[in-house]
């Protein structure tokens, strides 16, 4: 399953800034890089987005997975669709907790899966919630 991401780079402040040097809304996965019969693999640990600032919501994952794969969006809602696919493509593995979400006010809906509207609600609140905390529980 291709993410259709470049990379992947260190998950450090030095190649965030190299590989995305500009404001954008983006996808990106976290994981870490091994090696099989002389090629290399990435596993995919955790997807996510940015609606506005793709550099700076990379930076907040640093220490909690050693590399990252990333591509820029037009749009946030065109991130939130990219997001999705790549989180129904690799659900099973990831540290993601719950489902992509979108922002409060926007009406996107995943292409992907059925859920009820009501339970994407929820889970953006306790996602919200997680998030705030300084130890970010969603991550290992
Ligand atoms: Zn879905």
């Amino acid at each position: 399953m291709p993410v259709d991401m470049c990379g992947s780079f260190e998950l450090t402040s030095k190649d965030i800034d190299r590989q995305i040097s500009f404001v954008t809304p983006g996808n990106y996965v976290l994981g870490s890089r091994y090696q099989k019969n002389d090629k290399f693999y990435f596993e995919v640990c955790y997807v996510g987005r940015a609606d506005q600032d793709l550099n700076k919501k990379l930076k907040k994952h640093i220490g909690h997975y050693d590399r990252f794969m990333y591509s820029t969006a037009a749009t946030a809602e065109e991130a939130f669709i990219k997001q999705c696919r790549n989180y129904h493509d690799f659900m099973d593995k990831l540290d993601n907790i719950f489902h992509p979400v979108k922002p409060f006010t926007a009406n996107w809906q995943c292409p992907f899966c059925d859920r009820m509207p009501v339970l994407i609600f929820m889970a953006s609140w306790l996602e919200k919630t997680m998030i705030n905390k300084p130890n970010n529980s969603l991550v290992k």
